[in-house]
């Protein structure tokens, strides 16, 4: 193989979904950064069509460099993802979102704390900008 894996495809871990779509290895290595330096599994993205998250194997460095020696290795293999955990419906989906000084937070469905983009997907397995997006709720400037 030649050179560095830039996209990989991710299958959708929802199973009335299953869409197929194809995320930049970049954007996976921003997801790294922010999963080291939160201690958490890495997400890697939400899918497009009904916005649940994508997570990788727990095995995933969250080191750049590693990850993406990581994807060139093991991307040819069928069973590298994993999603998380599914959640009840109501707590996933969110209600909509509030902001705080500069920052929009989200509303979980069952009326939990509001939380960022990134804390919610998370807490909830869901992209909650994703899905706003989808439903013509999304705020503004987003
Ligand atoms: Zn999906």
């Amino acid at each position: 193989m030649a050179g560095k894996i830039t996209t990989v495809t991710l299958s959708c871990p929802n199973q009335s979904c299953e869409a197929d779509f194809e995320v930049p290895v970049r954007e996976l290595h921003k997801a790294a950064v922010f999963a080291a330096s939160h201690k958490k599994q890495l997400i890697a993205a939400a899918c497009p069509k009904c916005c649940h998250v994508v997570t990788l194997l727990s095995e995933a460095p969250t080191n750049p460099d590693d990850l993406q020696e990581w994807i060139d290795k093991t991307a040819d293999s069928d069973n590298w993802l994993e999603c998380l955990p599914i959640r009840g419906t109501l707590a996933r989906i969110p209600a909509g979102y509030i902001k705080e000084g500069g920052e929009i937070l989200y509303q979980p469905g069952d009326a939990g704390d509001s939380m960022e983009r990134r804390d919610y997907m998370y807490a909830e397995g869901i992209d909650p900008l994703c899905y706003l997006k989808q439903k013509g709720r999304a705020p503004e400037g987003t």
